[in-house]
């Protein structure tokens, strides 16, 4: 079990390059990584088209000082991502340019990968799913290089590194599985499943936590500066440096508690080998959580069955703001149980179908799908409070 992460300060991204290559510098340094003739794959964080400053992506100046640093060392690089909604060249470009990434790669040695085809890939190791379709870039990777973004997240409650792999699925396969596992705890353990199975790739995690996301991540929360950038071999590890930092708890994260119990990382931040700042003194106490972020069923350590009911009835749920919506359409095509009908060109919700995976509320440009809770979820935790 490699507990390594590094943890450095960056103030602004002109100063990312700077910061990776320190914080790469306390793992050993890129020649440890990256050698002449790799293929490197570089895999950011570009859930949908968002402009670098909405922070919900990770930052193209992140992304080009990964590029420089590899393509130095003689090695190949690409940029794979499989964002939300369709995979198909004309999505990803629309994506690449909408995130900053064209321009940014634009005199780089770096590719920008159009190539959509994927391969079933067995993984009998799985403890919930024993094969993944994945992008053939990734397949053809000798290292990735994962860039994740700091953010909140309404369903998983954190994104970071481990969730970033989510990425690597093609398309509309993402919500297959999350229709398939619609427990967040099942849905959880398959991205550690998923990570598992990519990670028999070398895999270096980039955390891009100078502009963190707050609140109802991980599109339509709020810019925090965090200053910060964590790397390390071990994406577990560095998920469990950032919730730390961000005030989460390891129980209040499924891709975390999930880790920790099948002993991929040490129960506590405190028993990682942080190497850099000191952790302690970065602790945000008031990082804002999503609305959804409220876990009955942990607070109340009911019986799955019984979480099931309790879900159903208190958790959650997405609620359109039609004052800002454009009827795009987005919700409705994205939704992994199809729960949303366009009448006249509207989005409705049918409440008894939802899931609660609030792809919906990731996905809607207008940032207009909210997250509301129920009376009971709101006067429990005014109490727990
Ligand atoms: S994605 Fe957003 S803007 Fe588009 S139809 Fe749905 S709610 Fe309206
Ligand atoms: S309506 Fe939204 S939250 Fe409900 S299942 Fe569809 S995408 Fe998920």
């Amino acid at each position: 079990m490699d507990n390594k992460v590094s943890v450095v300060k960056c103030f602004t991204y002109d100063k990312a390059a700077e910061g990776i290559d320190k914080a790469v510098g306390l793992l050993g340094g890129w020649d440890k990584f990256v050698k002449p003739g790799m293929r490197v794959v570089i895999k950011p964080n570009l859930v949908s088209r968002k402009k670098p400053e909405e922070a919900a992506t990770t930052h193209p100046q992140v992304l080009c000082a990964v590029i420089e640093a590899v393509s130095r060392r003689g090695a190949s690089v690409l940029i794979a991502e499989s964002p939300g909604g369709a995979y198909n060249a004309a999505v990803l470009a629309g994506v690449y340019n909408g995130c900053g990434i064209t321009q940014a790669v634009e005199g780089t040695q770096a590719k920008l990968n159009y190539d959509c085809s994927f391969t079933e890939v067995g993984f009998h190791e799985g403890k919930t799913l024993k094969s993944f379709p994945i992008i053939n870039p990734i397949l053809n990777a000798d290292l990735i290089i994962s860039l994740p973004k700091l953010k909140t997240h309404a369903m998983t409650s954190f994104t970071g590194a481990v969730k970033n792999m989510f990425g690597v699925i093609p398309g509309t396969h993402k919500a297959e599985l999350h229709f398939r596992l619609d427990d967040r705890r099942a849905f959880c353990s398959m991205l550690v499943d998923l990570y598992c199975c990519v990670n028999r790739t070398p895999v270096l995690s980039i955390m891009d936590g100078v502009v963190g996301m707050e609140g109802n991540g991980p599109t339509s929360g709020e810019n925090r500066e965090l200053d910060i950038l964590l790397a390390g071999m071990n994406a577990h590890a560095v998920d469990l440096a950032s919730c730390y930092i961000i005030d989460y708890t390891p129980e209040e994260v499924d891709t975390v508690r999930e880790a920790y119990e099948r002993g991929l990382i040490p129960e506590s931040a405190e028993e990682l080998e942080i190497i850099g700042e000191d952790i302690r003194s970065l602790v945000v106490k008031d990082y804002k959580k999503p609305e959804s972020h409220f876990n009955l069923l942990r607070l109340l350590s009911l019986p799955p069955s019984v979480n099931s009911w309790v879900i159903e009835r208190f958790a959650a749920k997405p609620l359109i703001d039609y004052s800002g919506c454009v009827g795009c359409g987005e919700c409705f095509r994205d939704c992994p149980p199809k729960a949303i009908k366009m009448v006249d060109k509207r989005p409705v919700i049918d409440e008894d179908k939802c899931i609660k995976c609030f792809c919906c509320q990731e996905l809607c440009p207008q940032k207009t799908i909210k997250i509301k809770r129920s009376w009971f979820n709101r006067a429990m935790l005014k109490i727990l409070r």
